[in-house]
């Protein structure tokens, strides 16, 4: 009966390998053996599925639990006989090498366990295609404790799925460095929320034929006190990581809304379109707040817009269509952003509660650059056309560009070719200007 608690106590019931506990008590002993011989070595693999979360959320937890256990057995049958594969929990696993030769050795034995469970896999009909994202330490490093060993290969771990996933990342001493200034940076945001540090910059969004200004983008900016301009693909990461987008995300609603109402008194037809992220849409309170802001501001019916990325849609189809369908409601309309990299099902495409099409500005951009571009462009044009989506190009740079893509029929445009992101003070001259101008077109 006691060696049946002790095991039940050291391993995991869904797969059997050691758990948490047991694979502590494991590496403590191997890390005592470093200690007293300086001959002896280990290394430490710590390991995460890629995108576990979508296979329970797709397919459910019974074939969430078959991945694991599929994993299990994969690394199982890949490791070497002495080496100590755990489930620590969740989706993460660690594996414990001894006595290899080299570090070169250990490097080796992670790629192959990382290729042997990436095979595919057949779940409740589904051919899946399993990843991990693995972190590895060594003992060369001078380890006291089962802890500082398991930090840093976590550490590298999440530099692995940084470094986009599905691979193997070594530990090394500036992870420590980048993981403290992450922190601090973290911190930071939290008190610029909503401070003088933080403001909105709006690039306008012109119609292409006659070319006509539309409305504008607002693009979140941070000037940090000490560290200058931080990049918003960088402080929008952070907040949504750190939980702080919600407040990040009422900030630009308010403001961008606020700015909107003003424009409005003198061109009842402006618009603007702020970014928000998917953590929003599946956020409890998130559609009435927004709700209270167009109220506040007596905004015009779809003169709101949000933009949302194709891939963050269709990460999360199911919370997004329903909050979004709720949002169109309220007189908020929507627009996928940088749209082509997110391989939208074309089949829920056309059910999406959407009024917009963002070419994404890789695509706009290459066009000078070959004819396959080019048809990728158009192919967008004719898949906005035939769903009766407007059809927006990013990142317009060269007149050439843009002469393309009006002759295509594109709708409207965004670029450094037609403006940048200004100042609010700018983009209220430049509503001004237009009005007192007609409009150009620009065929012939
Ligand atoms: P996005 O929504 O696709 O915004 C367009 C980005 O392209 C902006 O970068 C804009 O300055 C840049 N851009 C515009 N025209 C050109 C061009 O002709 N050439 C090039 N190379 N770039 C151009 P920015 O402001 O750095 O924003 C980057 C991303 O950060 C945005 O991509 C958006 O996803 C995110 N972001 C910005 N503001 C917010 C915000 O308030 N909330 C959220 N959730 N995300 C935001
Ligand atoms: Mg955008
Ligand atoms: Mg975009």
């Amino acid at each position: 009966a006691e060696r049946r608690l002790h095991h039940i106590a050291h391993h995991d019931t869904l797969t059997g390998l050691a758990n948490r506990h047991g694979f502590h008590e494991r590496l403590a002993l191997a890390v005592e053996r470093t200690r007293v011989d300086p001959a002896e070595s280990l290394d430490v693999l710590f390991m995460d599925l890629d995108r576990f979360k979508g296979v329970n959320d797709s397919f459910g937890h019974q074939a969430g639990n078959e991945l694991l256990i599929a994993t299990a057995r994969r690394l199982r049958e890949a490791a070497r006989p002495d080496d100590l594969v755990a489930r620590l929990g969740g989706d993460e696993f660690a594996v414990l090498l001894e006595h290899l030769p080299d570090f070169d050795t250990s490097v080796g034995q992670a790629n192959r366990l990382l290729e042997a469970l990436s095979q595919p896999l057949a779940i409740q009909g589904a051919d899946l295609l399993p990843a991990a994202s693995v972190g590895i330490t060594f003992s060369d490093l001078g380890y006291r404790t089962v802890d500082e060993i398991l930090r840093d290969a976590d550490l590298a771990m999440y530099q692995a799925k940084a470094d986009g996933r599905a691979r193997v990342a070594i530990f090394d001493q500036s992870m420590h460095e980048r993981a403290a200034q992450k922190l601090a940076l973290e911190n930071d945001l939290r008190g610029a929320i909503g401070s003088s540090q933080m403001a909105l910059v709006y690039q306008p969004i012109f119609e292409l034929q006659p070319q006509r200004l539309a409305g504008f983008e607002a693009l979140l900016r941070w000037t940090h006190p000490s560290r200058g301009s931080v990049s918003p693909a960088v402080f929008v990461a952070l907040a949504e990581e750190s939980g702080q987008i919600e407040a990040l995300t009422e900030w630009v609603m308010e403001t961008a809304a606020g700015q909107l109402s003003k424009w409005q008194r003198d061109d009842p037809g402006m618009t603007v379109s702020i970014n928000v992220s998917g953590r929003d849409l599946g956020r409890p309170g998130f559609i009435d707040r927004a709700g209270t802001v167009l109220a506040r501001h007596a905004l015009r019916p779809g003169s709101l817009v949000m933009e949302i990325t194709e891939t963050t849609l269709m990460s999360q189809l199911d919370v997004a269509v329903d909050a979004m369908r709720a949002l169109r409601g309220k007189g908020i309309r929507f627009s996928i952003d940088d749209f082509g990299t997110g391989y939208s099902s074309l089949a829920y495409l056309s059910r999406l509660p959407i009024d917009t099409l963002k070419i994404d500005r890789a695509f706009v951009n290459a066009i000078d650059r070959g004819p396959q571009n080019l048809e990728i462009v158009r192919a967008v044009q004719q898949l906005g056309q035939a769903l009766g989506r407007r059809v927006v190009a990013e990142g317009i740079e060269t007149a050439e560009q843009l002469s393309v893509l009006r002759d295509m029929g594109v709708d409207a445009g965004q670029g450094y070719l037609l403006a940048r992101p200004m100042p609010v003070e700018q983009a209220s001259a430049l509503i001004t200007l237009e009005r007192s101008e007609p409009p150009r077109d620009t065929r012939s």
